[in-house]
């Protein structure tokens, strides 16, 4: 269809006062006085410019921020293409400007939409997360393949896709490694935004009245990739225009992915037409990654940037940074940044003194919550920490293990799977039928069970006092 096109010469132009300000006024008039506008595909621009030295160096320097400006404008990711050519041609026959790269003497004729009445957030892919870089597990291997076939075969099986599982652990790397390999390997037009960019570029565009562009932008993509779902919750006209966005998508055959940080079940004041629509096609979780993987990751990271690290030292944070990946790069981080410093190889001594904290910090989070709540059960039925963690089916543990599981998710921001691993690393799917197993004792007029978390949460907040 015709209004589907979009003209990347003016989204170019467009650009260019975005491309100035990331760039610095210096650097603008040095190197974008000696880039035109090439040609373009639907997909992807081609600039040229006369000198191999611009070629080299700008090309390297510049093309992160041209392809984020320009894709903000197309409203896609858009491909980049620098070339060398000799002759500034009647492409561009205007003298170049540093003000104004290769912009035609008027474009405000031809363009339909002005730059204000653009929405300005379309998230970017990182580079950096390919399928390369990803290590899997026993814990994200499941998701690997699924994104790995659907970049192979997008609108295929696995459509939609749903991925999720708790902070840090890849969910974004492999949503966007979709994007990146289909992008570097396809025409087809990949639009990656965070959810939370979805519902401000749905309300921008309500409130600038350009909702017809905001339709057209998402309708118009090949692949749609939305990541962190669960900020949809309670944002009711947003999920309509999602709903209805997905239809159209979907009854064409194109590939959608979202991300989500717990399952679809647990999110909140989501329409259940909507909700249908997340758990229709493949959904897949990620876990925690054991010792091993996590050691893998580390070993991984080292090997791709350079660091020279101890595999006992790496081994050191492997077995104490259990909560997720993020927080394994950052303790990296931090141990390469001392070693950069001193100039020396980091000794286990020294690394154990730099992450002290990282690591008390990350047992806390991952486990105090959830530990208090375990032990104030426990002692309230006078059983054992280990008891609730652990086995038993005798009936008056099991039943106090689930009173536990379902405090836990009231009390903490913690989602079903993580919950799942402080109590005995058991699967998400059993938190949530404990949950709502009380829930519905819970609905039950005067319940007993209702009396009885009463008194627990008064214990339990009395501990956190202390
Ligand atoms: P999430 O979206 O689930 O919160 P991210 O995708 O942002 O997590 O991952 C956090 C960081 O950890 C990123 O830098 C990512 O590259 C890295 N990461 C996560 N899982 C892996 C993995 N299995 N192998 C390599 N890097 C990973
Ligand atoms: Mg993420």
């Amino acid at each position: 269809m015709a209004d589907n096109k979009v003209d990347l010469q003016e989204c170019w132009n467009e650009a260019a006062p975005a491309i100035k300000t990331a760039v610095g006024d210096q650097d603008y008039a040095t190197w974008f006085s000696r880039i035109f506008f090439d040609s373009h595909d639907e997909q992807t621009l081609t600039l040229r410019t006369s000198t191999k030295l611009v070629l080299d160096l700008a090309g390297k320097k510049f093309s992160d921020v041209i392809i984020s400006k320009v894709s903000e404008i197309a409203g896609f990711t858009i491909g980049l293409k620098m070339v060398q050519k000799k002759e500034e041609t009647k492409a561009n026959a205007e003298t170049p400007s540093p003000e104004k790269p290769a912009r035609p003497a008027d474009t405000s004729q031809s363009a339909p939409q002005t730059p204000k009445n653009r929405n300005k957030t379309n998230d970017m892919l990182n580079p950096s997360y390919t399928f390369d870089s990803f290590v899997p597990g026993d814990n994200s291997v499941f998701a690997f393949n699924a994104c790995k076939a659907i970049s192979e075969n997008p609108g295929g099986n696995y459509n939609p896709c749903l991925i999720y599982g708790g902070v840090g652990l890849g969910k974004t790397h492999l949503i966007q490694a979709i994007g990146n390999h289909l992008v570097q390997n396809t025409k087809l037009r990949v639009l990656y935004i965070t959810s939370e960019n979805f519902i401000n570029e749905f309300i921008n565009s309500v409130n600038s009245r350009t909702m017809q562009q905001f339709k057209n932008k998402y309708r118009r993509v090949n692949i749609l990739l939305i990541d962190d779902i669960q900020f949809l919750e309670n944002k009711k006209e947003t999920q309509a225009e999602l709903f209805n966005t997905f239809n159209d998508l979907y009854d064409t055959g194109r590939q959608i992915v979202f991300t989500c940080d717990r399952p679809v079940s647990e999110l909140k004041d989501i329409s259940d037409r909507l909700r249908n629509r997340f758990e229709r096609g493949l959904s897949v979780d990620i876990q925690p990654p054991e010792y091993e993987t996590r050691l893998a990751i580390l070993r991984h990271k080292c090997v791709e940037k350079n660091f020279v690290i101890d595999d006992d030292i790496l081994s050191y944070v492997a077995q104490n940074v259990q909560t997720n990946v993020r927080d394994l790069e950052s303790c990296l981080t931090k141990l390469v940044a001392y070693s950069d410093l001193i100039n020396k190889e980091i000794t286990m001594e020294v690394a154990k003194e730099l992450l002290k904290n990282s690591i008390r910090i990350n047992i806390d989070r991952s486990t105090t919550s959830i530990a208090k709540i375990i032990k104030s059960v426990a002692e309230f039925f006078d059983i054992s920490p280990y008891d609730i963690k652990g086995k038993s089916k005798k009936k008056s543990i099991a039943s106090a293990r689930q009173i536990a599981m379902y405090l836990a998710r009231i009390q903490t921001d913690y989602s079903t799977t993580e919950i799942g691993i402080e109590f005995g690393g058991r699967d998400h799917t059993t938190i949530m039928y404990a949950i709502d197993k009380i829930k519905s004792q819970l609905t039950v007029p005067n319940s007993e069970t209702q009396a009885l978390i009463n008194q627990l949460l008064t214990v339990i907040k009395a501990g956190n006092k202390q």
